[in-house]
């Protein structure tokens, strides 16, 4: 068995990420253009394709303009929205599929859909109940990176979408609901962008422990 290309994650997820990836291979070679009607469909889904830094630069500016400093948790909210809906379309497309199997497509999903490689952690936890915790990485978070192009350095962790669509694509497949939060971003100049995701009554506790055992300065620097 290959590693997963598309997650990196501990020997113990390996082959339940892997299969994943096996499954949804093929979507790759399902894109395509039509340059007629200026439609892109992926496997008969259509896709507008968005320009990743004038989506994050240019709509957080236009954001804030109108909600100030709601528009983080905006940002969140539609990352959320899009993640949970799109784990429910590829839940009906491999009825079949476990919900565990579906849980593992989100990172897979994530990656195909361009938002970055995530990178898991060895202390998460990915069990169907309140002991959920996934502790993970996004190695090159398109939101981060479109800041630093910008050569902006933001004074919190910037991406709000990132952690929203995976929030929401994990809420879908688990059945009950979780949030992310990001305690480390390289936009703010952090070494890596970190994420802690768990069900909201812990996230608080959960994301202390973790910072403290791992030295991440959580606060704004
Ligand atoms: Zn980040």
């Amino acid at each position: 068995m290959s590693p997963p290309k598309f997650v990196t994650c501990p020997p113990a997820f390996a082959q339940l990420f892997d299969e994943g990836e096996a499954s949804m291979s093929s979507v790759l070679s399902k894109a395509t253009w039509d340059i007629e009607t200026g439609t892109h469909h992926v496997a008969g889904d259509r896709y507008v394709l968005i320009r990743a830094e004038s989506l994050t630069v240019g709509v957080q500016e236009e954001l804030e303009k109108v909600l100030g400093s709601g528009k983080d948790a905006a940002t969140y909210r539609l990352g959320k929205a899009l993640g949970s809906t799109t784990c429910r379309k590829v839940a009906s497309t491999y009825p079949d599929f476990s919900r565990e199997q579906i849980l593992a497509l989100g990172p897979i999903a994530f990656a195909l859909n361009g938002f970055s490689k995530t990178t898991i952690r060895e202390e998460s936890n990915l069990a169907f109940d309140d002991s959920f915790l996934m502790f993970y990485e996004h190695s090159n978070s398109f939101e981060a990176e479109s800041f630093k192009q910008n050569g902006i350095t933001t004074p919190k962790t910037a991406c709000w979408l990132s952690a929203g669509f995976v929030a929401g694509w994990c809420t879908e497949a688990l059945g009950f609901n979780v949030e992310s939060r990001e305690v480390s971003c390289t936009a703010r100049g952090d070494d890596k962008c970190i994420f802690v995701m768990c069900v909201p009554k812990k996230l608080r506790e959960v994301s202390k422990d973790l910072c403290t055992k791992h030295g991440i300065a959580s606060d704004p620097k």
